[in-house]
């Protein structure tokens, strides 16, 4: 058999091939989670596990939390919570946060899945299906205090409880709903929606109630309630931009080097001709670009790191490749197949967030499909 000489760490040989390697930290997923936890001082943490736990992976990560304790998950989608059900055992909870679309109500009791219902559409459509069933049929509810995306708006539910049998059927198990500003902890609207939020709850007198996002665990108290709602913090995000950042980070990205080349001044390189060699300069392009999740955006204003020494982006990402002035290293520090590291100890995925102006959240849920992924 042949044997790849550039192989020589644990990993096979046809993992060497792809040109970069997103290693997913589960231990690290599992302090964040037990970090949430404590934080929240009795309420239930629940995991959200939505667009495959942001990027992640939802089965490795379900596995983490369930190891962890977690007993309650929330997917987006209905195709999501039938997934996540295969994964988890029987007893866990899990909540579809956009409830069944018209017509696919069946389907939540099929997969044993609790359907977060968002308006009066969806309740009507949860209560006769339990009155065909003939059986009360587990919901959560939703009600929008100010963000205007999800949820009954305040006068639908005023109108909707004015009739007493408007939950006829539905075990109601969860009252819910979300903050526009969490992550800005002055933010006036965070308290304006707490307030809504009470004023709401009092239409479901012992139902147990959900407001916090990662960031409202950080909020204090009066955001918690009885169950927290954490996704980006899971996965290292920082809940609270400006301070420091209490959680691990959960993803480590290095691509390889395709191709070094020396180049002289003058020279351009890449897509448009953007970048213009002032000099001399070692160019080295790496196996990764926009279609796997590294932002186009990025271009000339991020960095690959090596030995702690950062590298600049220079000229467009490609859809598969960038390429890096990499002359601040010793000539011959790099060689076709080695890696450089793009989410790192001195670049995380809210550093990466901010060259691109997006946030971290958008980093995580594009990374692509063409990476090796390995899970530690
Ligand atoms: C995505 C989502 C969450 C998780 O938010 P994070 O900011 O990632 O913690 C919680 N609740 C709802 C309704 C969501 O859509």
């Amino acid at each position: 058999m042949m044997r790849d000489s550039s192989t020589n760490d644990s990993c096979s040989v046809a993992s060497t091939r792809a040109g970069a390697i997103l290693t997913i930290d589960l231990e690290a997923v599992r302090a964040n989670y037990r970090l949430l936890r404590a934080t929240g001082a009795g309420a239930v943490c629940a995991g959200v596990l939505k667009a495959d736990a942001y990027g992640l992976g939802m089965a490795q990560v379900a596995a983490a939390l369930v190891a962890e304790g977690c007993t309650a998950f929330f997917t987006a989608h209905l195709d999501e919570g039938i997934r996540l059900r295969t994964l988890v055992p029987p007893a866990a909870t899990i909540y579809v946060l956009h409830g069944p679309m018209p017509g696919h109500a069946a389907a939540c009791v099929d997969h044993d899945l609790i359907p977060v219902l968002n308006d009066p559409g969806q309740i009507a459509e949860w209560r006769a299906l339990a009155r065909t069933l003939g059986r009360a049929l587990p919901a959560a509810i939703q009600v929008d205090t100010g963000m205007s995306r999800m949820g009954l708006a305040p006068a639908d539910l005023a109108r909707l409880a004015a009739d007493p049998h408007w939950l006829a059927g539905i075990d109601l198990r969860l009252v819910m709903s979300h903050l526009a500003c969490a992550d800005e902890a002055q933010h006036p609207v965070n308290e304006r929606q707490r307030l809504n939020f009470e004023a709401a709850r009092a239409h479901f007198p012992g139902v147990p109630a959900s407001l916090a996002n990662s960031s409202a665990v950080f909020l204090g108290d009066g955001y918690r309630f009885d169950l927290l709602r954490p996704g980006a913090a899971l996965y290292g995000i920082n809940p609270q931009p400006g301070s420091p950042n209490p959680l691990r980070q959960a993803v480590s990205l290095s691509a390889r080097v395709v191709q070094l080349r020396t180049i002289g001044a003058g020279d351009i390189v890449g897509y448009g001709a953007r970048y213009v060699a002032p000099g001399p300069r070692r160019i080295a392009t790496i196996g990764i670009g926009y279609a796997d999740g590294w932002l186009r955006a990025l271009s000339g204003i991020s960095y690959a790191w090596v030995d702690g020494v950062a590298v600049p982006f220079v000229g467009t990402v490609s859809m598969d490749s960038v390429t890096l002035d990499v002359s601040a290293l010793p000539e011959g520090r790099l060689a076709p197949g080695d890696t450089v590291d793009l989410l790192c100890a001195q670049q995380t995925v809210d550093d990466v967030a901010a060259q691109a102006g997006t946030i971290g959240y958008e980093v995580l849920t594009r990374l692509g499909s063409r990476f090796e992924r390995r899970y530690i």
